[in-house]
């Protein structure tokens, strides 16, 4: 009898000795298993979201003392030029835009409506080529001089109006003719939303000595420096030159700004 009791003693510790070991060897399996699923779910952590701001992309810029265009990001490419094209449209324009094109160059086209009527379309085609328009009020009106202020919003506001109905969106440069700037339209420019922009360099293409392609090219090169803001308009000889100034840019190491890529 004593020796059953023993026996069935000795049995019941095996078993527990067996069930421990089990248990033993399971866990251990199951262990690294369990710190797979840990590393998962540390994975599955989002991770901290990095803000950022829209308005310092590095291809953004931003129009300095109405005459200089920089990038937004001090780390932004400073050697660049912005080409603006003034008093269109006009004969030329599609062949300007042609030459544009060829050098994949992108400019403002600042615009006066009064020259629409004799060149339709033109202003619907330059904006579908993926030029921007921007306003040079209605009938390049001396705003300077301009003592009824009716009139001078009139000028701007008729001409904002076109290029909207044109475009379907309103402008967002302004540019005034002869580069006057009063406090009035300033502000006035301003309060419609748009950008105020006047030049830093130019062909000076109103001046005849510039049908001289070396004169032409010259005048621009002289007052070349980062983040110009280069001024030509729509002459015939400005449209023979534009080949010769673009490529003379390009070797000099400039890049031109998509104006889409201005700010502010
Ligand atoms: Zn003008």
């Amino acid at each position: 009898m004593k020796k059953n009791k023993l026996k069935i003693i000795y049995i019941y510790l095996f078993a527990v000795i067996i069930l421990v070991g089990i248990f033993l060897i399971v866990k251990k399996i199951e262990a690294p298993a369990k710190e797979e699923v840990k590393s998962n779910i540390i994975q599955e952590i989002p991770k901290p979201e990095i803000k950022i701001d829209e308005n310092i992309k590095q291809e953004s810029y931003m129009i300095k003392d109405y005459s200089l265009v920089v990038p937004k990001d001090s780390k932004g490419n400073k050697k660049v030029v912005l080409l603006t094209i003034d008093d269109g449209p006009s004969p030329r324009t599609k062949e300007i835009i042609t030459i544009l094109k060829k050098h994949n160059v992108k400019a403002i086209f600042f615009i006066n409506g009064s020259n629409d009527k004799d060149h339709a379309g033109i202003i619907a085609d330059t904006a579908k080529e993926g030029y921007i328009i921007g306003n040079h009020t209605w009938s390049h009106l001396d705003l300077k001089k301009e003592k009824d202020l009716t009139k001078i919003d009139k000028e701007i506001t008729k001409n904002s109006e076109l290029i909207k109905q044109i475009t379907g969106s309103v402008p967002k440069f302004f540019r005034p003719p002869y580069g006057d700037i009063t406090p009035y339209v300033k502000k006035f420019v301003k309060d419609n939303g748009m950008i105020f922009m006047n030049w830093s360099d130019a062909a000076k293409d109103w001046e005849k000595s510039t049908k001289d392609k070396n004169v032409f090219v010259g005048n621009v090169l002289k007052n070349l420096s980062p983040g110009a803001i280069i001024l030509i308009h729509e002459h015939p000889w400005s449209l023979a030159n534009l080949d010769s100034m673009l490529s003379s840019l390009e070797e000099k190491g400039y890049k031109f700004v998509d104006p889409k890529d201005i700010v502010e």
